[in-house]
């Protein structure tokens, strides 16, 4: 029920997701998970139950990125269990995506997937994105493209960020869930909900439905579906603790 992203220069993503994703904790939640560009791929945590759940898988060796997403999730489709917890991955794990709301057509999206050869770990509706994704880098598909087509097939409603392999921007968008984005500096946060950044910053940009965000360390740039740009005003907020 909440996301997280971090963009940053600094290696320290999942200590800076972990104290977005406890921030979070007041909109509830069944399991929390997160997925940090380390070398190539992301690398992806997640346990169903507590975050404390998760703070134990990267208590040994917490690993270095500057790029990471994170997610508290509130189950609607698939039981609370660590293959249902996001993020998800395709079949290849390239790509790792976390989601908020519903995938109303998700059924018939699996379906045409499966029939394509694509098994799926988990029983949730967000797991047809990555699959998606990874069909069109396949198809030779840059990151941005692949994003953007596997967007326009969803219905329903959702906030949904994406890492992808060899990539260093992490992909958003929204439509009927909440979503709204941090800057500090080169350094960027992305959260359902104000008070997840609020440790890191009080700058703010508010997104709208059907806004596609690209970030990269050190600058962003918010367009529509169809790639038109959009200006959108950093806002300082005056939020009570
Ligand atoms: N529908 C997704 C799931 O069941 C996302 C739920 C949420 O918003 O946390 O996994």
């Amino acid at each position: 029920c909440g996301i997280i992203a971090r963009v940053g220069e600094t290696k320290d993503a999942v200590d800076e997701l972990l104290v977005g994703l406890e921030n979070l904790e007041y909109r509830g939640y069944d399991s929390a998970g997160l997925a940090v560009k380390n070398g190539s791929g992301p690398a992806v945590f997640k346990r169903e139950g507590q975050i404390s759940h998760l703070k134990d898988m990267l208590i040994d060796e917490v690993p270095a990125g500057g790029l990471g997403i994170g997610h508290t999730r509130w189950s609607t489709h698939g039981p609370p269990t660590d293959e249902n917890a996001h993020p998800h991955t395709g079949c290849a794990g390239q790509v790792a995506v976390v989601h908020n709301g519903i995938i109303e057509n998700y059924e018939s999206l699996r379906a045409e997937l499966s029939d394509r050869g694509h098994t799926f770990e988990s029983d949730t509706d967000t797991e047809v994105i990555p699959h998606l994704v990874e069909e069109h880098l396949d198809r030779g598909a840059t990151p941005e493209q692949a994003f953007r087509r596997t967007i326009r097939r969803l219905s329903g409603s959702y906030a949904v960020a994406m890492l992808v392999e060899g990539s260093d921007a992490v992909y958003a968008t929204r439509s009927g869930s909440p979503l709204v984005l941090g800057v500090q500096d080169g350094t960027y946060f992305l959260a359902s909900d104000v008070p997840a950044f609020l440790d890191f910053t009080d700058d703010v940009i508010f997104l709208d439905d059907g806004d596609v965000v690209v970030i990269e360390p050190g600058g962003h740039e918010i367009t529509k579906l169809d790639g038109t740009p959009v200006e959108r005003a950093v806002q300082t907020v005056d939020w009570d603790p």
